[in-house]
Order: structure tokens, then sequence, then C-alpha cells
């Protein structure tokens, strides 16, 4: 018997999240039947239901969740009924190049999760319903494979853990893993949001000596020193290059990108130092943008994008230790708890800039 539960379902693009009720499959062998208990809003949700990132639709999105195992398949191992679990969404196969090499977070099952013919275990009186990169977390329950699963430690807090799925593996990643930061040097952290605020506690576990957050909005500034910024930039009020050179005296080692605009782009290249700066992409203002750089402006300097933050499964459940251990702060991230009936006011909080990470709980 399918599960019956309530999901917020995006019909088309740039409609509303309607809450209704869907049926969730019965776990197949390798299936876990995950009861979620809270899920993170994040922008890439957004950018799919604003259709900058194409996607199928009926579909229920979400891929920030935390939860319990309801119900699982013969071949599951390693779990049980009860158990804290949070999705990962991306798979791991364990066998590909990408896998085998430590880099699983670029598993050659990835792209499958955004192919609009794939099977969803998802429906709607019998109509198929997409579950956005196989974990759908905008749902009381969702039908998730195992190797998308992770058990982590039972004493997490769900409201605060599931912004580790997501925004806190890509931010506090993309400074540790994919820029592989070097202790004493000086970053620049484009966006104050759940990613930007991740990222610059990732800096500030990295060792940065320097770590200065550009921001439109100027009630950020605090939260964002909370974190460990130690210098505020509002680009309405500043020229960000001129300003970080000025800074720094030759540009910056790190910058990153949580943005995803082509001038906070363009600014995180230019702001860097010439010899060895790396600038990291992480937001995204669709797929389709093409770069807004020169040939020149990449000179001596690296550039690179991340997914996920490098981060493979297993590293999930490190940061769930991290924070039970002290390590990450996460009470701050979350600025807003509310309900699946009010996603839609989330969201809207989240585009009026006034959230840093918006957060379901579920009943
Ligand atoms: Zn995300
Ligand atoms: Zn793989």
């Amino acid at each position: 018997m399918p599960t019956i539960c309530r999901a917020a379902i995006t019909y088309g693009v740039n409609e509303p999240f309607r809450v209704e009720e869907i049926e969730v499959a019965d776990p197949g062998p390798r299936d876990v039947l995950v009861k979620m208990t809270a899920s993170g809003i994040c922008h890439s949700d957004l950018n799919c239901v604003e259709g900058k990132m194409p996607h199928y639709m009926p579909a229920v999105f979400g891929h920030e969740g935390f939860g319990y195992v309801a119900a699982m398949g013969d071949e599951v191992r390693g779990l049980k009924v009860g158990d804290a679990v949070m999705p990962y969404c991306v798979p791991e196969c364990g066998a590909c190049a990408y896998c085998t090499s430590g880099r699983g977070n670029f598993c050659v099952e990835m792209p499958a999760a955004f192919n609009p013919e794939r099977a969803s275990p998802l429906s709607r009186g019998g109509k198929k319903v997409m579950n956005f990169t196989g974990i759908a977390t905008f749902s009381e329950y969702s039908l998730i494979r195992d190797n998308q699963i992770l058990k982590v430690r039972q004493s997490a807090k769900p409201d605060l853990c599931c912004c580790i799925g997501c925004a806190v593996t890509t931010g506090v990643g993309a400074a540790l893993r994919t820029a592989d930061m070097q202790p004493g040097g000086t970053a620049v952290v484009f966006g104050a949001g759940g990613v930007g605020l991740s990222c610059v506690q990732g800096c500030k576990i990295g060792g940065a000596r320097r770590i200065i957050v550009v921001e439109t909005n100027p009630r950020k500034e605090a939260l964002a020193r909370s974190f460990g910024a130690t210098d505020f930039i509002n680009p309405k009020e500043r020229d960000v290059v001129e300003t970080v050179i000025a800074m720094t005296g030759i540009g910056a080692d790190y910058s990153f990108d949580c943005a995803g605009y082509p001038e906070t782009l363009k600014a995180a290249v230019l702001c860097l130092n010439k010899g060895w700066g790396k600038a990291v992409s992480i937001g995204s203002s669709g797929t389709n943008v093409p770069l807004p750089l020169t040939f020149f402006d990449l000179a001596g300097r690296t550039l690179t994008r991340t997914l996920m933050g490098s981060a493979r499964r297993q590293q999930v459940g490190e940061y769930v230790d991290w924070f039970l251990d002290g390590k990450l702060k996460l009470d701050n991230l979350v600025s807003h708890l509310i309900k699946l009936d009010d996603i839609n006011e989330g969201v809207a909080m989240m585009n009026r800039g006034e959230s840093a990470r918006v957060v379901i709980e579920f009943a």
C-alpha cells in the first residue's frame, strides 16, 4: 500500500507551491521510506521553480532534509526503522571513476536524477510527480535509494542539521575542500545567505586571517561577523574590487561567489591577486548564463565551480559530528522555522533577502 501524505507540489514555472496529498510508492529492495521532520529551502529549489534550471513538472522539490527511517527494502544494509537519516542529493554508486577516486559528488548516476523520463516513486491521482534529485524533501514522506541516504547521529537536531545537507556542505566544503584553503590567507565571500554564511564559517575553520563579506543587505553584517567575517562591504556603497585590493594590497587569496550573478562572479575573479588567487563559483542565476570574463581576467588566477562543496555522502555525516562536537555553528544559520503550509511565505522571505535559511518543520 502506498503511503499517502502531504507535500508541496510545483505544477509549472513560477507557479506557487500547492500543499496537497500525494502517494509515495512502497520501498523496493534498495529503497528507504523516510519520514521527514525538517527541510531547508535552498535557492536551487527556487531556480527550478523559476525556470532558471529547467526541470520536469509537476515535481516535489527540496533537497535539504532530515528524517527517520519509516520502512525499507530487504537489501538495505546498515539501517533500521527509527534511525536518524539525512538524504543527499548526489547518489554514490561506489563503482564509477568519480566514486572510486573519492569524488563521489560527481558520480555518473547524478545526471539520471534530472532525466524527465525516469520513473518517480511519487504520484498524485495516479499521475507521475517527479521527486527532485531523487530525494524530494518538501514532503512528509519520501522514498529514497539507499545510496542517497546517510545515517547520522541520533542526537542531531533536525531543524538545524537539515541545512547541512546542502548549504553547510556546499559553503564549508567550498572553502576547505574545493579551494583547499591554507591558513593565514584572505578570503572574500559574496552573499550572506545560508551558503555564504557557511562559507564564512569554512574560511574561519580553514584559518583565514581576514574574511571580507560582500552583501547588499546591511542588516546581515552582524550575522556575518558572528560567523567569523572580519570586514563587510556593501556593494551599493563602495566599489568591491577597488576596496578589496586596497584592503589586501595585491588582492585576496580566495574568493567565493555564493550569489551567482555575472557581476558578482566577475568581481570575485577581479578582487583576487594575480599570482595564486583562487575563485570558487557556488551560486547560480541560471544554467544558461555565460561567464562574464575576458581571457586576461584569468591571468594568473584560478576559477573553478564547486558541486556540493566537493563532499561525498559520508562527509555530510562528518559535518553533523562537527556540529554536535561544537566545531560548527548552526544556531544563527536558521533564521525562520515555518510549517509546510506556509512554504510560499517562506519563499517570499527568501526573495526579499530577509532570511539566512528558512526551514520547514513537519508535524
Ligand atoms: Zn541546495
Ligand atoms: Zn559513482
